[in-house]
């Protein structure tokens, strides 16, 4: 196989959920030679995921994304034990199906603190290792929903954080390029995870069906191969990009 991320280090927000984004993630950078550092909030889950993936190649690190020094302890535990930081994916995210008079200024915080402020947070902590290193790649996990305006599952405060998101990685990408840093980002559809938390019914599940033309939900993999091409010199002259990951869904 060509190893794509051969001896690179690769940080993986929000990546000890057991059939999240981020682990799929994990488990396909370490096949393909990286070292992957599984970050989440509590450290045992984070230990768990890494065990279950392999005992050489892997790191556990507990981190808030929304908690700017445990970014930053993060990513200097990662440093000093492992002397570089090739790669950040930002895929911590929550979301709540809310219509926008039920948000509470608690719904609002929650919600756009772990996508908007933990990329930024997480992006900070990392980025002054990878201005030193004259390279780096940051990928940021944004929404179908920051581009049509929701209307799938989470409420319009995550429409609202993802495409902020996407306005950030923008930024980034252009303040960072001279470093030879990417920064990219990816716009998912329905991905089948734990995410909506049992509470995307049987009917909200055809109606959106319905809509996809590739006819299928997202699976993890669908999401973790291209944050593979992302986040690896196969796209060496992207940056400032965001891709979907949508099966058809939205089309612009
Ligand atoms: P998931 O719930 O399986 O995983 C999200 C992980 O983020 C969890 O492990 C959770 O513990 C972690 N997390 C929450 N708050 C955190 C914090 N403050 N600090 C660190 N980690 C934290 O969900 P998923 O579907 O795998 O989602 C991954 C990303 O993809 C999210 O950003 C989500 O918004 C985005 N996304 C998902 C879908 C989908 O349909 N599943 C669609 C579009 C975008």
């Amino acid at each position: 196989m060509n190893m794509l991320l051969k001896d690179k280090v690769c940080i993986i927000t929000g990546a000890a959920s057991p059939r999240g984004i981020g682990k799929a993630t994990a488990q396909l950078f370490h096949e393909h030679g990286a070292t992957v550092v599984i970050t989440d909030l509590v450290q045992s889950e984070c230990e768990e995921t890494a065990a279950s993936i392999s005992d050489e190649r892997v790191m556990a690190v507990a981190c808030d994304v929304t908690d700017k020094a445990s970014c930053d302890a993060a990513a200097k535990q990662v440093f000093d034990k492992l002397g570089q930081i090739d790669v950040l994916i930002n895929n911590a995210g929550i979301t709540q199906p809310l219509k926008t008079l039920e948000i509470t200024p608690e719904n609002y915080e929650q919600v756009t603190d772990v996508s908007l402020r933990g990329m930024l947070y997480m992006s900070q902590a990392v980025l002054p290792y990878m201005v030193e290193q004259r390279s780096g790649s940051i990928v940021n996990t944004a929404s179908v929903s920051a581009q049509r305006g929701g209307g799938i599952f989470g409420g319009p405060h995550y429409s609202a954080a993802k495409a902020g998101m996407l306005g950030l990685s923008k930024a980034m990408a252009r303040e960072f390029g001279g470093y030879n840093i990417r920064i990219n980002s990816v716009n998912p559809g329905l991905i089948l995870t734990d995410i909506t938390g049992g509470k995307l019914t049987d009917d909200m599940r055809k109606n959106i069906l319905a809509t996809i033309p590739l006819n299928r939900f997202g699976e993890v993999q669908d999401v973790a191969n291209t944050f593979l091409f992302l986040a690896s010199d196969l796209a060496s002259y992207t940056t400032g990009a965001a891709l979907d990951i949508n099966g058809g869904m939205h089309m612009y």
